[in-house]
């Protein structure tokens, strides 16, 4: 082992030891360091300044009691947290997820990759990341809002247009945001809408944010594509999930010309040769807040699967746009198997390691999640650049910023790895220019 890999390896035991248990945090921390190796090797400095070491280590980490009253008068209580991860570049900014499954090494694991994330968009965001073990799956509209209001009641203090600045994820969309909104402004007495972003259009929101990480997801797939000389056009894709993210991807897919045949929720999926129909989607899903089963009675054509993998189902593309995790290795052999030649995370971190070997291996282009769905992210920097000027953009002006962000990604991440010598290799790329912009920043602040 070179001097280098040791001083890695006693960098990820020490996170190992610290934060025993948070096992999705270690494979987020993991996934870097294998790609820091010819970074450190070339830049000492970075490694006499124990640079990785401090990014390893939030800068600040809240968990806090969250009680309520349902409908039932019932008292429940949650636990609420943010992370606020590394401000090195611009005030910590990353979505709240509220899903049973929440715990500590859940939020640190999506903050640690969000500092990466922020940092290739080129906008001056730093990297933070919150949520609650609340599932707001089944509530009632004014059960999700008294939850929201506790939850905000402890997390104002905390917040800031200059300090940190949450928005959405699993389980938090524009009604959550909405009601996180009205009681920050209530308790603050300021209408201080740079504080939170995925806001209403009405009320300080931004064009293009809603779409913005399905969007900016195929933005990049369309730019990996463009480089073989290819487009979307006429390609079949697999698209997990049925969320935010999905249904933007799936628009973007259809706008370019191609056809998403497969997606899904926790219950199943749904497998709709003749393309899914993206209006009864959004009214099932946005709307009614249905099921897959909704979506196949009033689909003729449509069936839904409940036992098996979607990635069966044979694609040129798959974006796995739902959860941590969800894509193994056995699905990755299949989608090379049955001719998947591109793969990229909308959701955060959704194929295993083992799968992303497998694609390594079989010379599938892969996009990690941190560069291909940093589009949402980014759309709310320019949220919170319109809000700092008191403007609305444009539909068109929002969705060409978006575009040209993301395609300004995709040449960072690609421009690095041929830097390193690994061409194609975007997952190198993408962590070697996220690490490089927020290390040469915290080396220029000295040790804090
Ligand atoms: P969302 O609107 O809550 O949708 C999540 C979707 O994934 C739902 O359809 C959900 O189904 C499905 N799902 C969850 N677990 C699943 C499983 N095990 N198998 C199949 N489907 C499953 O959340 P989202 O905002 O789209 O976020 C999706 C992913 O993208 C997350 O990893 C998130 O961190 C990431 N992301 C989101 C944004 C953003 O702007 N929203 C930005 C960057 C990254 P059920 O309804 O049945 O649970």
């Amino acid at each position: 082992m070179t001097t280098t890999q040791s001083r890695l390896e006693a960098i990820y035991d020490l996170v190992l030891h610290r934060n025993a248990g948070e096992t999705e945090f270690h494979q987020a921390v993991r996934e870097v360091l294998d790609s820091l190796g010819p970074v450190i090797a070339r830049h000492p400095e970075y490694a006499d300044a124990r640079v990785i070491e401090r990014i390893c280590e939030p800068e600040r980490q809240i968990i806090f009691r969250v009680p309520w009253v349902d409908d039932n008068g019932r008292i429940e209580i949650h636990r609420g947290f943010r992370v606020e991860f590394n401000s090195a570049l611009g005030p910590y900014k990353g979505g709240l997820r509220f899903h049973p499954s929440v715990y500590l090494g859940i939020v640190k694991f999506l903050g640690f990759e969000q500092i990466f994330k922020n940092a290739l968009t080129g906008l001056p965001i730093g990297g933070g990341k919150g949520g609650s073990d609340f599932d707001p799956k089944g509530r009632s509209d004014g059960e999700v809002m008294r939850f929201c209001q506790s939850y905000m009641t402890e997390l104002y203090r905390h917040i800031g247009e200059y300090t940190d600045v949450p928005a959405g994820d699993i389980g938090v969309g524009g009604r959550e945001i909405g009601y996180l909104f009205g009681q920050y402004k209530r308790i603050t007495n300021r209408y201080e809408s740079g504080v939170l972003t995925g806001k209403g259009i009405g009320w300080g929101g931004s064009v293009v944010r809603k779409e913005a990480t399905g969007y900016g997801t195929v933005f990049f797939v369309d730019e990996m594509l463009r480089q073989r000389g290819e487009g979307l056009d006429g390609k079949r894709l697999v698209v997990s999930g049925s969320g935010n993210v999905a249904i933007y991807a799936i628009e973007k897919v259809e706008q370019l010309g191609g056809v998403v045949v497969a997606c899904s929720d926790s219950s199943g999926y749904v497998v709709d040769e003749a393309g899914i129909d993206l209006e009864l989607l959004k009214q099932v899903k946005e709307v009614e807040r249905g099921r897959m089963s909704d979506y196949v009675a009033r689909r003729p054509g449509a069936r839904l699967v409940t036992d098996g993998s979607i990635w069966d189902v044979p694609c040129e593309v798959a974006l796995p746009c739902a959860t941590q995790n969800e894509l193994s290795a056995s699905d990755a052999l299949a989608l090379v198997k049955n001719g998947c030649t591109v793969v990229a995370e909308g959701a955060n971190m959704p194929c295993t390691p083992d799968a992303t070997n497998v694609f390594s291996d079989a010379g599938v282009l892969f996009a990690p999640g941190k560069a291909a769905n940093a589009g949402g992210v980014a759309t709310s920097a320019l949220e919170m650049q319109q809000n700092a000027s008191r403007d609305s953009w444009t539909h068109d002006h929002t969705e060409a910023r978006l575009d040209e962000i993301m395609r300004g990604i995709h040449d960072r991440c690609a421009s690095a790895a041929e830097e390193y010598d690994q061409p194609g290799n975007y997952v190198l790329g993408a962590n070697i220019s996220g690490f490089k912009l927020v290390a040469d920043a915290m080396l220029a602040h000295g040790v804090i």
